[in-house]
């Protein structure tokens, strides 16, 4: 049987998309699923969320949002610090630790910050820096530097999530959006790549629908999967401290 890997990142305590992402993953037949972190943030199921990733996800790697949970958030906006605060109150176990509160919490706690697996990188954000650099399509007008770097860093594809905009950096400094690969596939050259696989639970390219990649020996392919975000919009709006933007973010895909 041909090898087919998942690749999903930035759940953001989405479990809903994460559901429906894991079902699409199933019915194509994957056989691992590598999840490049951002479990929790900004949504209202970080615990279900955790479990699910902790039950299915051979690789798990650390996203900002995780990291945060275990140090004071500076340099977060008032939106993202609201839900890691949130998500630390539900999660964080008390003085006895035992059971699953406290086995998912150190599960957060170690995860890694990347992954070297052969030729391909595993990491969060940016083989520069695997929490936090952003690599955007707009740096190719504004930042080329920063994007050649972090292909000299790759040994020969990088796989990144961390801006919730999937596609493709080639080694040209070219970026590939979904839309412009004939059926959302990118082949796989001679030259290295970075594919960024988008965002499960919230993506932000105006496109609601989850994002997830899956990768065979020749190319990287993209998918979406409709999911029930009112559902998520009701529990938004009913708990915790999320305002109103948060919920109508995920109709618009922002
Ligand atoms: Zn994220």
């Amino acid at each position: 049987m041909r090898q087919r890997i998942a690749v999903i990142s930035d759940i953001h305590s989405n479990l809903e998309a994460l559901e429906a992402v894991l079902a699409e993953i199933d019915r194509l037949g994957c056989q691992e699923i590598i999840c490049l972190g951002d479990l929790v943030g900004y949504g209202p199921d970080p615990e279900a969320s955790v479990d699910l990733v902790m039950e299915r996800c051979g690789v798990v790697l650390r996203g900002n949002h995780d990291d945060a949970l275990f140090r004071p958030v500076l340099d977060f906006n008032p939106i993202a610090r609201n839900a890691i605060n949130y998500t630390r109150k539900i999660m964080k176990p008390g003085l006895v630790r035992a059971g699953r509160k406290a086995k998912r919490w150190e599960f957060l706690r170690h995860l890694p910050l990347q992954q070297l697996r052969g030729d391909w990188l595993l990491v969060h954000a940016s083989p520069n820096d695997p929490l936090k650099e952003y690599l955007l399509k707009t740096d190719l007008l504004f930042c080329r530097d920063k994007i050649a770097e972090a292909l000299e860093r790759t040994p020969r594809l990088a796989f990144v999530g961390h801006t919730h905009f999937p596609g493709v950096f080639d080694e040209k400094l070219r970026f590939h959006e979904p839309r412009d690969l004939r059926d959302g596939q990118y082949r796989f050259g001679d030259g290295k790549a970075i594919i960024n696989v988008g965002s499960v639970g919230q993506p932000r390219d105006k496109d609601p629908r989850a994002c997830f990649v899956t990768v065979e020996a020749d190319g990287a392919r993209f998918h979406r999967v409709e999911y029930d975000f009112t559902a998520v919009q009701q529990k938004i709006l009913a708990s915790g401290p999320f305002d109103e933007f948060s919920a109508a973010r995920l109709a618009r895909g922002e």
